[in-house]
């Protein structure tokens, strides 16, 4: 990252997830209330479902109230804007606090070839933009926004395609290698999400090769491994020996997966064994088990640890200072979405390690799937959105205590 203060601590740093005034300093009393008011909405299952249903619906039947009030509830919590511009004044603001960002076009899962142009430019500009922006900034891309994802499906299954079914797909291959071209041109670190398993292996193949062309001396090209599937280390471990015969460096982003009821869903729906971990206990296992050895591998790894969990956090900054590894190592740096965990991304921050924000930006209605799954990941792990409301709570009480002297 490069506009990052020069802290090159070699001891564990106290990290203080406690810190509201850190975390909070740049919302407004009236931000955190709203954020509150939607965290207990997502707490309480029955609402949360209701809310996502009505929004889809007005969404569909392009009922002019609904935009307007998923833009001012949920979408303004956790999206950087809807225009580049206004992503770039979100990100200029997170860089003055020493954290970067993941800049993400809010786009997946488009069903046509003008869709995926679409989405394709879109994201061509913005890796151009990013290269000006002041701080760290990176860029998210989805195979899905620029893919057809049933063909990546149908190759996974090991069909050998053909005729205009093979040229749409090497369309799609194209797209992919254009923004590595562009991110290498511009010096943009490029992250690849993970996505559903049943296409994820033959992005992970195209992803591969432009590791190999592009991370000679630097990781721009990341790919991203999901720690609930129960293959992790396995890829993670083919990976690594890839990496070592291509002589180039890995990047890897590191997250536990999203997509967690979908993978059960459409393994039981198709007879086939479920690829996630049996408990959340192994998924958390799996992740910190690929963070350190990739911390203690990190000549050769790029490590992204995109987490909110704080004890996976912690375990990882702390197995840092045992190796001694720099907390500026330009090899291993700290990610949480936009709109969550404030209290562990400034935190971080402060204590000299590199972090950044993934920040979407883009239309609600592109954004809409996107907020769902933020909506549905705080309703999952109900201990996180409970302290998210506690910390926001002792911050809104601290400065009412303020204000009444
Ligand atoms: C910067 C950033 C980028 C991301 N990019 C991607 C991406 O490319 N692809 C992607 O899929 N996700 C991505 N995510 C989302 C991520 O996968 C998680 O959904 C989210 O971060 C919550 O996980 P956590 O590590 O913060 O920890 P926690 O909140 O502690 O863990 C929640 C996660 O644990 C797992 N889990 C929960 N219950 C169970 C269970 N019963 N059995 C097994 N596992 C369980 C699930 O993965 C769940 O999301 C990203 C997240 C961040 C912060």
């Amino acid at each position: 990252m490069r506009q990052h203060r020069a802290v090159s601590i070699m001891a564990a740093p106290l990290l203080d997830f406690d810190d509201t005034e850190t975390a909070f300093a740049r919302l407004s009393y009236s931000d955190l209330k709203r954020t509150v008011f939607l965290l207990n909405i997502l707490r309480r299952p029955w609402l949360a479902r209701m809310a996502q249903a009505t929004g889809r619906l007005g969404l569909a039947t392009r009922l002019p109230m609904i935009p307007w009030a998923i833009k001012r509830m949920v979408f303004d919590i956790f999206c950087g804007g809807t225009t580049l511009e206004e992503a770039g004044n979100t990100a200029a603001s997170l860089a003055v606090e020493h954290v970067g960002c993941i800049l993400d076009q809010a786009i997946e899962n488009q069903s046509n070839e003008v869709a995926r142009d679409r989405a394709f430019n879109g994201l061509y500009v913005s890796i151009e933009a990013i290269s000006g922006w002041y701080g760290f900034s990176s860029c998210a891309v989805k195979a899905s926004a620029i893919q057809d994802v049933e063909l990546l499906a149908r190759i996974q299954q090991g069909e050998v395609l053909q005729g205009a079914d093979l040229a749409q797909y090497e369309r799609g291959c194209a797209r992919l290698t254009m923004l590595a071209e562009a991110a290498s041109r511009y010096g943009v670190v490029l992250l690849v999400d993970a996505e559903e398993s049943w296409f994820q292996k033959p992005v992970d193949a195209q992803v591969r090769v432009l590791m190999a062309k592009y991370n000679r001396h630097r990781a721009l090209i990341c790919m991203t491994i999901q720690s609930y599937l129960r293959e992790c280390e396995k890829i993670y471990a083919a990976e690594v020996e890839e990496a070592r015969i291509g002589g180039y460096l890995l990047g890897i982003k590191l997250v536990r997966g999203a997509y967690l009821e979908k993978e059960r869903q459409h393994a039981k729906s198709k007879g086939l064994p479920d690829p996630t971990q049996s408990s959340k206990a192994h998924s958390d296992e799996a992740f910190d088990r690929i963070a350190i050895m990739a911390l203690s591998q990190r000549s050769r790894v790029s490590l992204c640890v995109a987490s909110h969990n704080e004890a996976s956090i912690r375990k990882i900054v702390g197995r840092m200072g045992e190796l001694e590894i720099p907390l500026d190592d330009p090899n291993i740096w700290f990610a949480q979405l936009y709109g969550m965990v404030d209290h562990v991304t400034f935190a971080l921050a402060r204590a000299g390690l590199r972090v950044a924000k993934y920040l979407p930006y883009g239309s609600v209605r592109d954004a809409f799937p996107y907020l769902i799954r933020r909506a549905e990941e705080n309703r999952s792990v109900i201990e996180h959105t409970d302290r998210q409301v506690a910390l926001i709570e002792r911050e809104l009480l601290r400065r009412s205590r303020l204000a009444a002297g």
